[in-house]
């Protein structure tokens, strides 16, 4: 399998270079040239069968030969082996045709330890074999840098850099990525924003001489790689409810439009996935896209969502790439654009062809709050304000006779005062990790500079 990028004018690469990569080197991300098929009987037969043989015939075509079977098999069951649920992504019903898909059962609580704790080995098995060291910068609105901390901690072929907003990200997130011990992981807090980490880093890894230098990876939630991990669950819980007899549709809590676009790729390859509805909180740059074809960054407004705190959606180039039937200086130009002049707009036609296959709402925080106590009261369910979001626009949108699986992306113990005040009751963290607040912190705080940031990875990774 070639990966080529969205902007046309980069090295094609294979699986392990396109992963080990991560940001193209014209700007743009990587996606397959082709995307492989599933066939109604290939999907038909993964009823019943575990996370982990779902998870290796999704992802077995993408992977090529960089692996053998035996190999792929032993590094998909490592990723999970320290999830907390023996189902890893469990389905529960939370009305007639609307279900939960609970995706914070691994490690630090949130959807991101699928696509990471897989990137770990992954990488682990690539660069030992090459007998490489890479350094690995990460941005972050605090569940993909914890969730990438807990990944790559104590592995010496990787030194892991997070850049996370100072005082944006919630006690249990920061802790997350500031108490672990090992001396590879480093949680970098920016005077900024997740828009400035996301900018900085992509300044990393424009800047050639640096990239090089410092062997720079990135596992951020442009690697494709990480989208892969994240087709996994779309098919896993789709052949639950009937899939491939019956249509699915989904709601995605939305940031980076990572987690909503492995929907996308899902049902290219063949999963009868009806819509595929993005739920924004009030920073909707997606829901305004979605509606109007203007894709206009505003500024970003701190919610009680926020990992969902985002106005530029990395992941959205790719489906833009696709829209645009893979014309990659089409989607340079908006880029360009998007750089220059704060936004773009897509034709019609271009808006009719995105509508296709996504809707979406927006929820404010009221609104998300309110989601919060109603789940709690009516349905026995404490959801974390990002699934609450989800929820609340799956019910809005969804058809009553076509199966709604909302996707729960954090644990609510992430964020326990937003549920406390909500609810009255405060959530508490699983007994495996009931000690985070009693050890010790170690971060670096930083100013939102490139050089600044440049110079810390450079003196770590020498030391
Ligand atoms: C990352 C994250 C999101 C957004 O996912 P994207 O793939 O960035 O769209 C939503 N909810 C939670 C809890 C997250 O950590």
């Amino acid at each position: 399998m070639r990966y080529i990028s969205t902007r046309g004018n980069a090295p094609v690469l294979g699986f392990e270079d396109a992963m080990l990569t991560g940001l193209a080197r014209d700007g743009g991300l990587y996606v397959p040239e082709t995307i492989p098929q599933m066939s109604h009987d290939d999907i038909a037969a993964m009823a019943g069968l575990s996370y982990e043989e779902i998870a290796f015939r999704v992802m077995r075509p993408y992977v090529g030969d960089t692996f053998s079977d035996a190999e792929f098999r032993d590094i998909i069951a490592k990723a999970y082996a320290n999830f907390g649920h023996t189902a890893r992504a469990p389905l529960v019903q939370l009305d007639n045709n609307h279900f939960l898909l609970e995706l914070f059962h691994g490690p630090t609580l949130a959807f991101k330890d699928f696509a990471m704790q897989l990137i770990g080995q992954l990488f682990q098995v690539a660069l030992s074999r090459r007998n490489e060291r890479v350094t690995i910068v990460g941005a972050t609105s605090g569940d993909t840098g914890s969730a990438a901390i807990e990944a790559f901690r104590g592995l010496d072929a990787v030194d892991v850099f997070i850049l996370y907003p100072h005082g944006r990200v919630s006690e249990v997130q920061r802790r997350q990525m500031t108490t672990p011990s090992e001396d590879n992981v480093h949680a970098l807090a920016v005077d900024g924003h997740f828009d400035d980490c996301q900018s900085r880093l992509k300044d990393m890894f424009n800047d050639f001489e640096f990239r090089d230098g410092v062997k720079l990876a990135g596992v951020n939630s442009i690697n494709w790689a990480r989208v892969l991990a994240q087709v996994v669950y779309y098919f896993s819980s789709a052949v639950q409810l009937g899939a491939p007899d019956r249509k699915i549709s989904f709601t995605v809590p939305t940031g980076n439009f990572g987690d909503i676009f492995a929907g996308f790729i899902a049902k290219k390859m063949g999963l009868p996935i009806d819509r595929l509805i993005v739920a924004t909180n009030q920073n909707d740059i997606l829901h305004r896209c979605l509606t109007t074809g203007d894709y206009r960054m505003d500024d970003v407004v701190p919610s009680i969502s926020p990992s969902m705190d985002i106005q530029i959606s990395s992941n959205f180039e790719r489906a833009l790439f696709y829209a645009y039937d893979g014309d990659g200086a089409a989607v340079a130009a908006l880029m360009d654009d998007l750089k220059t002049k704060s936004g773009f707009a897509v034709s019609q036609g271009i808006l009719d062809t995105l509508r296709k296959d996504f809707d979406s709402g927006r929820v404010s925080e009221d609104e998300t709050s309110a989601e919060i106590t109603r789940s709690y009261q009516t349905r026995a369910e404490l959801l974390c304000p990002h699934s609450a979001i989800g929820v609340h626009v799956g019910d809005q949108m969804r058809d009553p006779n076509t199966p709604m699986i909302t996707l729960a992306t954090a644990h609510p113990a992430k964020f326990p005062d937003a549920v406390e005040a909500a609810t009255g009751y405060r959530p508490e963290l699983p007994v495996r990790m009931a000690d985070l607040f009693d050890r010790d912190e170690r971060v670096t705080r930083a100013a939102n500079d490139l050089q600044a940031l440049k110079a810390i990875v450079q003196e770590r990774i020498k030391a």
